[in-house]
């Protein structure tokens, strides 16, 4: 113990370090109390390890992780990286990109006074629901349309609103959780509903959901499997017999649909056999309330979407619930700019769409450019090769899509390695791998980054 003792004497108490030449112009950079807390982890870590081991007090480690530790924190947090991933919608980047329209909307949103909540005719308070409401009833044929803060936030006002107390019926085959925190069950609990399960994990009949009808039945619920799909032997009943067996009992049908297709599967260059179907096409089915989120296929900024019939949809505005969850001005902003986009036909200009229906022949083109300048400037065995890209996954149906991409293999560091370099970067690249290569798909990357990729890598390859 001594021994240790007289290691931890070896360490400089906090206003000796605050006195260090190094330390002063971080003093000023990030704040006193930054700093000091900075340094404060630094110290009990080393700390810890002088008890835990036998390591002891170096000052060039100690004014190394220290630097490290200022410089990082001088960083945004949140920042900008590279997506060389091939999945478009990818909820750990930040799912969909905003488009340009939008962002200039969301920006003078954001730094001027808006009409907001003021009628500008009347002179009088306004809704903010109502920027966007009658543009999403056109694309969906909905009679009327409310947003809220994201989809859970959607499902979880809807419950509530119309099926507290009562009870819900819900397939065992479409009990998701997605994303980890989004599980039905869960959210049916809190909402105040009552979740009552039929049928079986692959299999449920509409039979299943008429013998659970029962005098607190209030709901039918579909919830599409948005992150998994189970194959061979499944049944389920068509939307349709579900939202006739609904309105004969006098039940509402309600559909999470998840994310939020405002076209047809073919307007977006997706295989017919997807199994994903437009909101449009689930009113039209017979579904009361439909939600969904803004931000994955849908291809704006978060919200969550509901539409459907009005007598409904006026019960969740009325809702106080309604209140906890409603959306923020620039965010409004944005998807009403992305839904004009919608309204004129215009998807290329939407990033998701555009990235989701890229040119096969567009993006092999990009690779082998992509590659003949890696050519010149890393030393490292590069190919271009055909890369299994996809829509979205954990958050979004998970579509394969087949893309294109730039191999890279190094004579001796492995990928992940040097996946662990391009994290580290100024402006971190996320990238592919398999077997001992690294693989940069070409779709999801924007202008520029192919440039700023060839930088770094020369970089990288060359330390
Ligand atoms: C993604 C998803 C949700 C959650 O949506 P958020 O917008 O992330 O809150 C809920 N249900 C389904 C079916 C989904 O796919």
């Amino acid at each position: 113990m001594s021994d240790k003792g007289q290691k931890l004497r070896a360490i400089p108490g906090m206003d000796i370090v605050l006195e260090y030449e190094w330390v002063q112009s971080w003093l000023e950079r990030l704040g006193r109390m930054r700093v000091k807390r900075i340094i404060n982890n630094e110290l009990t870590q080393i700390r810890r390890s002088i008890l835990d081991g036998d390591s002891e007090f170096s000052p060039d480690t100690f004014k190394a992780s220290c630097l490290d530790a200022l410089a990082s924190a001088s960083r945004p947090s949140l920042r900008r990286v590279i997506n060389a991933t091939g999945v478009v919608i990818h909820t750990n980047l930040g799912r969909s990109l905003i488009a340009p329209e939008a962002v200039s909307a969301m920006s003078e949103t954001a730094s001027c006074y808006s009409n907001l909540e003021y009628d500008l005719k009347a002179g009088s308070r306004g809704q903010r629901n109502s920027h966007v409401e009658d543009m999403l009833c056109s694309l969906t044929g909905a009679e009327a349309s409310l947003v809220v803060n994201n989809n859970a936030g959607a499902v979880m006002l809807a419950l509530s609103a119309l099926s507290k107390g009562s009870e819900v019926v819900v397939s065992r085959g479409e009990l998701v959780e997605i994303g980890g925190s989004f599980r039905i069950p869960d959210i049916m609990e809190l909402s105040g509903a009552t979740l009552h399960e039929v049928g079986t994990t692959n299999r449920t009949h509409l039979f299943d959901y008429e013998r659970a009808i029962n005098e607190s039945t209030t709901m039918l619920m579909k919830i599409h499997p948005s992150n998994f799909r189970i194959e061979g032997f499944t049944s389920s009943p068509e939307r349709k017999e579900l939202a006739r067996l609904a309105h004969e009992k006098n039940l509402i049908f309600m559909e999470d649909a998840g994310s939020g297709l405002l076209v047809d599967t073919e307007i977006i260059g997706l295989p017919a056999n997807t199994g994903e179907i437009s909101i449009r096409a689930c009113l039209e089915s017979g579904a009361d309330i439909v939600t969904f989120s803004g931000d994955k296929i849908l291809g704006g900024p978060q919200i969550g979407g509901i539409v459907g019939k009005k007598k409904f949809v006026d019960r969740l505005k009325k809702y106080p619930l309604a209140r906890a969850l409603r959306c923020d001005k620039v965010t409004l902003a944005g998807f009403e700019a992305t839904l004009r986009l919608y309204s004129q036909g215009r998807f290329d200009d939407i990033p998701t769409l555009r990235m989701i229906r890229a040119d096969n022949d567009g993006m092999r083109l990009q690779a082998e450019s992509l590659a003949s300048t890696l050519r010149e400037r890393v030393k490292a065995e590069i190919r271009v090769v055909e890369t299994d890209d996809a829509t979205g996954g954990g958050s979004c149906p998970e579509i394969k899509l087949k893309g294109w991409g730039v191999s890279l293999r190094h004579e001796s560091y492995g990928a992940g390695y040097v996946q662990k370099l391009l994290r580290g970067l100024d402006v971190p690249i996320l990238c592919g791998a398999r077997d001992d290569e690294i693989v940069i798909h070409v779709r999801t990357l924007q202008s520029g980054d192919a440039e700023s990729i060839a930088e770094s890598l020369e970089g990288v390859f060359h330390a």
